[in-house]
């Protein structure tokens, strides 16, 4: 479902041009779900960005559904590819209530049947009616949470990019999303690629993990590997440390 060979992406124009990701290949195969830990700054948004064609990719190839794909993406490549992202509360516009944030998207795609739709998938992701007519600030930070991942959903897209999308919200609220996000990815077979520090959300919903640093992919592993500290380079060890605990809050929620 995305395949990237050896991808590079870089920012800037000319003599500014900084090359942050290079050497990337990856492939992620249908509904399967795949993880990207790194410390801050390593490239792991990035490389979400160029799939989702934020930032065109300066050498290498993307392909999505099997057809390489160019930056400008046709309406159904871009429909193909929905984000979430970690804050909510910045990527909801204030002064919209969540039917007008989920009747954007319907709009710009033109697509039919857009009542049915966002009553639909306010139900998925486990919204009420009586919160349709809300504005992000009348929402918990969970359900705004939920609006981004209806937004994104109400495209039915093949893919979700996950950009930390739990980090800002309380444990037992990270709980719920990542519940809900596995039981997304089983109803509609979503491919998922999601980026997080925190080793243990990242097991809970992803069977491979990519191991991220100065922008290059260093390897890729398991959950149950990292989780029994077989890994193959010092940097994943570095990382399996500073994320005490993964062990056990790991092995709770899986
Ligand atoms: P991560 O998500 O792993 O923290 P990012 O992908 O956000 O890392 O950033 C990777 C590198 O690219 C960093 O050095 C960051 O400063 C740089 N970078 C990110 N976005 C931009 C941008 N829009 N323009 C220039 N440099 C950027
Ligand atoms: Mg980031």
């Amino acid at each position: 479902m995305i395949a990237l060979e050896d991808v590079a992406i870089a920012y800037g124009l000319g003599a500014r041009t900084l090359v942050v990701v290079r050497d990337l290949t990856l492939s992620i195969a249908e509904g399967e779900a795949v993880g990207l830990v790194g410390e801050s700054g390593s490239g792991k948004s990035t490389v979400l960005r160029a799939i989702a064609g934020l930032v065109p990719q300066a050498a290498g190839r993307i392909t999505l559904a099997g057809r390489e794909v160019r930056r400008q993406r046709t309406t159904a490549e871009r429909k193909m590819v929905q984000m979430v992202f970690q804050d909510p509360y910045g990527s909801l516009h204030p002064n919209q209530t969540v039917d007008q944030i989920l009747a954007l998207p319907i709009a710009i795609h033109r697509l039919d049947r857009g009542e049915a739709r966002i009553a639909q998938v306010l139900a998925e992701v486990g919204l009420g009616r009586e919160h349709r007519y809300r504005y992000p600030h009348q929402l918990s930070g969970g359900q705004r949470q939920r609006v981004a991942i209806a937004r994104a959903l109400i495209l039915e897209p093949r893919i979700l990019l996950l950009d930390e999308p739990t980090s800002a919200l309380d444990v037992s609220v990270q709980a719920e999303i990542l519940n809900l996000l596995v039981r997304l990815r089983r109803d509609h077979g979503l491919t998922m690629l999601m980026v997080s520090h925190d080793l243990a959300v990242i097991a809970h919903l992803c069977e491979r993990i990519g191991v991220m640093n100065h922008g290059r992919l260093l390897e890729i592993t398991t959950a149950t590997a990292m989780a029994h500290n077989q890994v193959s380079h010092d940097y994943t060890r570095q990382l399996l440390r500073s994320n005490a605990g993964f062990d056990r809050s790991g092995l709770a929620l899986a």
